[in-house]
C-alpha cells in the first residue's frame, strides 16, 4: 500500500472492483456494467471535485465493494488500508435492515459523516440521479424516479458541505429531475 505509487495504488483498486462486481450490472434498461458506476463516480470526485488524494479515490472505485460484493472490511484493509476500509465502511449500508429503513438511516446519518465518506456520498447521489435521468431503470414508473430524486437531495441536504463545486454539480443534475 505505502510503497505503491499512487496510480499504481488506484489502478490496483480499479482492477479490484472490476473483479468483484464482474457479474453484476447496473439497472438502466441496457444492463450497464457495474463498474462503469465506481469509475464515473471517482472521476466526478477528480476533475469537478478537484480531489487527487488517493485514498479518497480509492474509497470512491470500492465503495460498493462490501455492500454490493462479497468483500469484506478485513480484505479491503489488507489490501488498501484501514483510511479507504473506513470511508468504505462508513457508506456500506447495513443490509440486513428493510430498504425504506435503510434509506431513512441514510439521511439520520448523513450529518455525522466524515469528509471523505461525505465526498463519496455526494459524488454517489450525483451519478446515481445522473444515471435515472437518463438511462432510468425500465421498470421504474415516473412517481418512482421523482421519489428517488427527492430522497437523495434529502441526504445530500443533510451531509456536512465539503466541496462547492460538487454540490454544484449535484445540483446540476437535481435540475434534471423527472
Ligand atoms: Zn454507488
Amino acid at each position: 500500500m505505502t510503497t505503491q505509487s499512487p496510480t499504481v495504488a488506484l489502478l490496483g483498486a480499479v482492477m479490484f472492483a472490476a473483479e468483484r462486481h464482474r457479474n453484476q450490472r447496473r439497472k438502466d434498461a441496457e444492463a450497464t456494467p457495474y463498474i462503469n458506476h465506481p469509475i464515473a463516480l471517482a472521476h466526478l470526485l477528480a476533475p469537478p471535485g478537484g480531489i487527487a488524494d488517493v485514498t479518497l479515490l480509492q474509497a470512491a472505485i470500492l465503495h460498493d465493494t462490501i455492500e454490493d460484493t462479497e468483500t469484506t472490511a478485513a480484505e479491503l484493509s489488507a489490501r488498501f488500508g484501514d483510511d479507504v476500509t473506513r470511508i468504505v465502511l462508513e457508506v456500506t449500508d447495513d443490509k440486513t435492515l428493510p430498504k425504506p429503513r435503510r434509506k431513512q438511516l441514510q439521511i439520520e446519518h448523513a450529518p455525522h459523516k466524515s469528509r471523505g465518506a461525505a465526498l463519496v456520498k455526494l459524488a454517489d447521489k450525483t451519478c446515481n440521479l445522473l444515471d435515472v435521468a437518463s438511462s432510468p431503470p425500465a421498470d421504474w414508473p415516473l412517481s418512482r424516479r421523482q421519489a428517488y430524486f427527492d430522497w437523495a437531495k434529502q441526504v445530500v441536504d443533510a451531509l456536512p458541505r465539503v466541496n462547492d463545486a460538487l454540490l454544484s454539480a449535484f445540483d446540476q443534475a437535481y435540475a434534471a429531475r423527472p
